[in-house]
């Protein structure tokens, strides 16, 4: 049986292609800065984010962590989305390791935050505040239905930012899906970010790694921080290979998961005592909930595992299927038809 594995796209399997540029791979020592295969992925990336230079890291979190490390410092503020990956799922690493205090504002369901509440938020100079120094963005916004940031927004916050004098970074950790979603250039987001994190393990497949890409000084100071956080790794052109192969390859085919997204979202719409909002699926990623408790969350969960469907559940009634490489239309198919049989058997009871 194959399993239809909608749990996120990070599990993502390397392509043939990926194994092999892998066992041809040129390494060197990459902290002396002599793997050439890292140095061809970071000028790659910064190329493609329209940036001076670019910094390979074990993951996505550790680009998040370095960037912010990077932008400020003990006591300094942060202005970020209460929904952000950096706030909820990073294991509070910017408080933890840098003492940087995080200030929360609330997330609207497609991702932004109001633009006047960025703008109260940023703190007078006064001896009883923090001082603020980074604004975060998050695109596509993974808690807030995947939803792609507009680069009209971005340019408005970087305004704000400008203004203000504050950096902004970017968790673009899925950059690409946003860039396909909107039909535009990634440079068209990232011109409004002064750093930017994106993923390579995720929609586009590589087994590890994410790259972040700024101005020469920042990059250079990041890898002071990367270092400093244990994330120097030695012979990693053996995992940058991968990388390459990623944004060479895989970066086109999003839409084929925002096209399963969607039929899957179309779907989930059909079956009775299941809730969505079909507007809102505009990538590869799909919340839906449950109706008037037909079914209890853990259940449904346990008897689709049970049939070769793995998801999961992000709160009481509350459900995410992610679609990837790995799930083709047929999975859709075999994913709706079970889904139907599952909830047409809890409503008759
Ligand atoms: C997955 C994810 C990350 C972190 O990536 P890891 O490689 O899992 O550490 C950061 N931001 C967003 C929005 C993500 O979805």
């Amino acid at each position: 049986m194959k399993i239809v594995d909608l749990r996120s796209d990070t599990v993502t399997l390397p392509t043939g292609a990926m194994r092999e540029a892998i066992y041809k791979a040129e390494v060197g020592d990459d902290v002396f800065g002599e793997d050439p295969t890292v140095k061809k992925l970071e000028e790659m990336s910064a190329k493609k984010m329209g940036k001076d230079s670019a910094l390979f890291v074990a993951s996505g979190t550790m680009g998040n962590l370095v960037s912010i490390l990077t932008h400020c410092g003990r006591g300094d503020e942060v202005i970020l989305g209460d929904q952000c990956h950096s706030f909820l799922y990073e294991a509070g690493g910017i408080a933890a390791l840098g003492g940087i205090h995080p200030f929360p504002l609330q997330n609207q369901p497609d991702g932004t935050m109001k633009l006047d509440q960025i703008r109260s938020a940023i703190r007078q100079d006064n001896v009883h505040f923090p001082r603020t120094k980074l604004i975060c963005l998050e695109n596509t916004h993974n808690r807030c239905f995947g939803s792609p940031l507009h680069p009209e927004y971005m340019a408005d916050v970087y305004k704000i930012a400008e203004e203000n004098n504050l950096a902004v970074h970017l968790d673009g950790a899925r950059i690409f899906n946003a860039a396909t979603a909107l039909g535009v250039d990634v440079k068209k987001f990232t011109r409004y970010v002064d750093s930017v994190a994106f993923c390579l393990s995720k929609g586009l497949s590589a087994p590890v790694g994410s790259v972040i890409c700024g101005k020469t000084d920042f990059i250079k100071e990041a890898r002071r921080i990367r270092k400093m956080v244990g994330g120097g790794m030695r012979q990693a052109g053996i995992i940058a290979a991968a990388g390459i192969v990623a944004l060479e390859q895989m970066t086109d085919r999003l839409a084929d998961d925002h096209r399963n997204a969607k039929r899957l979202a179309e779907g989930i719409s059909q079956i009775k005592g299941l809730s969505i909002d079909l507007s809102r699926v505009q990538t590869n990623i799909v919340y839906f909930g449950i109706e008037n408790g037909r079914i209890k969350t853990e259940l449904l969960i346990k008897e689709m595992s049970q049939k070769g469907v793995l998801f999961l559940s992000t709160g009481p009634d509350k459900f995410r299927m992610v679609t990837h490489c790995g799930i083709e239309a047929g999975d859709i198919k075999k994913t709706l038809t079970i889904l139907r049989q599952v909830m047409k058997k809890a409503i008759a009871g």
